[in-house]
């Protein structure tokens, strides 16, 4: 093996990203060492590139970033239990230290001291990923790299909407981007009766419709709220999948939510926010939910079942595929003006 590999680093405190020959990373006694085979680009990742206020308060560079992967084990530590060489694999990207309070309650995926790979750690985007192997997913063979390397996203669209209790129920989905397109899928799957899907971009919302919603309304157009609560008698929709941290989609989120009916918040707002939890919790008999992640791995086996059962097909959101040396290409498409993107995926 050469000691080598190709990778896609922030060097600098500053936007943009290079690409350089580095080292392959060493592996720890409980780390295995992954070749990788495809990885995909998050909304994380053009955090780090744009270098905005979370960047710079969180990274350190030099870095390798990106965290969505799929890949062979090439190497184990001496402490590895599960994982053995020639396994095909994803990463849970959420690293918990296993000692803290939540870790030792099953929580594992809001661990007080969370790493996350490709932020805190050397990620994905190069021909090697050191992984540690609690975070170490074995997917099915069968699995095509593009998908196995979209899980993570995916699992936390799964998360959200297992946790939204959907089943028989009229909902909405706030947000145009991956994850929200993937948990239209994931609801039509699960049983969502109807599916009101709301985003803003029109190649996005053509990918909303694909992925199986039953009205996909574009905010540049409509007031997609006047037109859910009216194509809903007035009462609006038992469950919102909030995922967009928009303050207005989380403003309209409450006024479509049904009294009595179920918030889940995923989307990430950059500032604080104002509101009105008379009105839109307690008067309203609110449930809130707050989706981080995912869970630690009972959302891992709902996804793969998802998957492995073909009850959704994630391939529409899949619209750009690149070699890992073209990853400025990727960027280009994900940060297009109009959003004529869903999810880049890489192949080193
Ligand atoms: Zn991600
Ligand atoms: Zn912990």
């Amino acid at each position: 093996m050469a000691d080598k590999m190709l990778a896609v680093m922030k060097k600098n405190k500053a936007p943009g990203a290079e690409l350089d020959y580095v080292e392959i990373p060493k592996i720890g006694p409980d780390m295995v060492l992954v070749k990788v085979k495809a990885c995909s680009i998050c909304g994380t990742d053009l955090h780090i590139y744009n270098w905005d206020n979370w960047a710079q308060n969180r990274i350190k560079p030099p870095l390798v970033f990106g965290h969505e992967c799929a890949g062979e084990v090439v190497e184990i530590g001496s402490q590895v239990k599960r994982a053995k060489v020639g396994d095909f694999v994803s990463a849970e990207t959420h690293i918990p230290d296993q000692t803290c309070y939540q870790c030792r309650t099953g929580k594992m995926h809001i661990c007080k001291n969370l790493k996350i790979l490709g932020v805190d750690t050397d990620g994905a985007f190069a021909e090697y990923i050191a992984i540690p192997d609690i975070c170490v997913w074995k997917n099915d063979p069968s699995l095509p790299p593009q998908i196995a390397s979209i899980q993570e996203p995916f699992g936390n669209a799964t998360y959200t909407v297992m946790e939204s209790d959907v089943q028989g129920k009229i909902i909405a989905i706030l947000g145009d981007g991956p994850i929200g397109c993937f948990a239209v899928g994931i609801a039509k799957a699960v049983g969502a009766a109807k599916v009101f899907a709301v985003g803003e971009f029109p190649f996005r919302v053509e990918l909303l419709k694909k992925m199986g919603a039953d009205v996909a309304l574009s905010i540049q157009n409509s007031s997609p709220a006047d037109e859910i609560m009216e194509q809903t008698s007035g009462e609006g929709v038992d469950v919102v999948l909030e995922m967009t941290g928009a303050p207005k989609a989380i403003e309209d989120g409450f006024k479509i939510l049904k009294k009595g009916g179920t918030f889940t918040a995923f989307g990430i707002p950059s500032d604080k926010i104002l509101f009105d939890l008379n009105a839109n919790v307690i008067f309203k008999g609110a449930k809130i939910i707050g989706i981080n992640g995912r869970l630690m791995f009972q959302t891992w086996y709902e996804l793969s079942n998802l998957l492995n059962n073909k009850l959704v097909d994630p391939s529409p959101v899949i619209t750009h595929k690149f070699p890992l040396k073209d990853f400025q290409k990727g960027i280009d498409a994900l940060l297009s003006p109009n959003k004529e993107s869903g999810k880049v995926v890489l192949f080193p």
